[in-house]
C-alpha cells in the first residue's frame, strides 16, 4: 500500500510517498482504508521537529475517517463496510479514566503520530475501540474532522465551558482550525459568538460563519474592545485557543464567568493577576481532545446540519507537501483534508 513517510524533520519535501506493506491486524483490531485525512497544526509541528518525543520515519496523520476492510480474528464489534472515524489516540480502555468514559486522560495515551502509524496512508490497523461508526450522510472529508476540531471544540465550549443559552463567548484565533467549529458550537448552543482575529482579511469570513461580532485586534490586545462591546459587562465565557492571549482573555470575563484555554501556540508565560481572578469569582480551565462519546455528538451534530466542518482545501494524498505548505504559509480558511490518492 502507500503511505507518506516523514523522512526527516523540517520542511514539506521530507514527506515521501513509499509503498509499505499493508498492516496486519492484531485479534482485536480492525484495518481501515482511510478515505480521507485532515492537516493539522500539530502534523506541521511534528514535520518541523517541533514536538517533543516525535520521530521520523512514521506516517503523520491523527483526523482520520475511513471504511472497516478487515477485521482481526476476536472483532464482533464492527462489520467489514462500516463507515467509521478513528479515535486521535490510542488508550488501554482498562485505567480509571478509561473505566469513565475519559479516554483522552488515559495514562498509557499515546498519539499515533507520534508512534509509527498514521491516516496519511492507504491502510491503517487500530483496535475496533477506538474506532466511532457514523452514518451515511457525512461525507468523508466532514467525518475526519468530527474528532480532533470539532469534537475538541464541542467540549471546550459546553462540556467543559458550560456555556448556557444566551451566553457570550469571545474566541481567540477565530479563524483557525478549532475558532471556526467553535463559532458555529456557540451558535447552535443558543450562545452569542464574538470572533477574535489577528487580521483584518478573515473578518467577512468569521461574520459569514455567524460570529456576531468581529474583533480585529493585530497586536491581541483586545479586552478593552470587548468590553465596550458588551457595555462594560465582560463576555460570560472566552475560549482561548492561542494561550499567549490568556492575561486579556481573563481581563474580558464578567463577574463569575469562566475562561477555557485551549491552545498554547509559543509556549509562552501569562501574567494573570489573583485579585482579578478572585473580585470576579472567575474560573480558568485547561482543555483538550474530547473523549469518545463526545466524537459521537460531534459526528449527530454534523449529521442534524448543527455544525459544518469547515474545509479550505481537499488535495490528493500524494500532494502532502502542498497540504503542508498551505498551513506553513497559513493560506487557509479552515482544514486542509486529503482525500484520494
Ligand atoms: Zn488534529
Ligand atoms: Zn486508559
Amino acid at each position: 500500500m502507500k503511505a507518506i513517510i516523514l523522512e526527516a524533520f523540517g520542511g514539506p519535501d521530507n514527506l515521501i510517498t513509499r509503498d509499505v506493506a499493508e498492516p496486519k491486524p492484531e485479534p482485536s483490531d480492525v484495518v481501515v482504508r482511510v478515505h480521507a485525512a485532515g492537516v493539522c497544526h500539530h502534523d506541521v509541528l511534528h514535520r518541523a521537529g517541533k514536538l517533543p518525543g516525535a520521530k521520523t520515519g512514521v506516517v503523520l496523520g491523527h483526523e482520520i475517517a475511513g471504511e472497516v476492510v478487515a477485521l482481526g480474528s476476536a472483532v464482533t464489534s464492527r462489520a467489514i463496510g462500516d463507515r467509521v472515524v478513528v479515535y486521535q489516540r490510542r488508550f488501554c480502555g482498562v485505567c480509571r479514566s478509561c473505566l469513565i468514559g475519559r479516554q483522552d486522560m488515559c495514562r498509557a495515551l499515546s498519539a499515533p503520530a507520534i508512534d509509527t502509524e498514521g491516516g496519511y496512508a492507504e491502510l491503517i490497523a487500530v483496535p475496533a475501540s477506538m474506532t466511532i461508526p457514523f452514518q451515511a450522510g457525512i461525507d468523508w472529508s466532514s467525518a475526519a474532522l468530527a474528532c480532533c476540531p470539532i469534537a475538541t471544540s464541542l467540549r471546550a465550549v459546553r462540556s467543559v465551558g458550560q456555556i448556557q443559552p444566551g451566553d457570550t463567548v469571545a474566541i481567540t484565533g477565530a479563524s483557525g482550525g478549532l475558532g471556526v467549529h467553535q463559532i458555529q458550537i456557540v451558535r447552535a448552543l443558543g450562545g452569542v459568538p464574538i470572533a477574535i482575529t489577528s487580521s483584518p482579511d478573515k473578518a467577512t469570513f468569521l461574520r459569514e460563519l455567524g460570529a456576531t461580532e468581529v474583533v480585529v485586534s493585530p497586536d491581541l490586545a483586545f479586552a478593552s474592545e470587548i468590553w465596550r462591546l458588551t457595555g462594560k459587562r465582560g463576555v460570560d465565557l472566552v475560549i482561548d485557543n492561542l494561550g499567549q492571549t490568556l492575561a486579556q482573555s481573563v481581563r474580558c470575563v464578567t463577574t463569575g464567568g469562566a475562561v477555557v484555554v485551549l491552545g498554547n501556540l509559543d509556549q509562552s508565560v501569562a501574567p494573570i493577576q489573583p485579585g482579578l481572578l478572585i473580585a470576579r469569582r472567575v474560573r480558568v480551565q485547561g482543555s483538550g481532545m474530547a473523549p469518545i462519546d463526545e466524537v459521537r455528538q460531534a459526528l449527530a451534530m454534523i449529521a442534524a446540519g448543527l455544525i459544518n466542518p469547515v474545509i479550505s482545501a481537499v488535495l490528493p494524498f500524494d500532494r502532502a507537501r502542498d497540504a503542508h505548505r498551505l498551513l506553513d504559509t497559513r493560506q487557509t480558511n479552515g482544514r486542509v483534508v486529503m482525500q484520494g490518492w
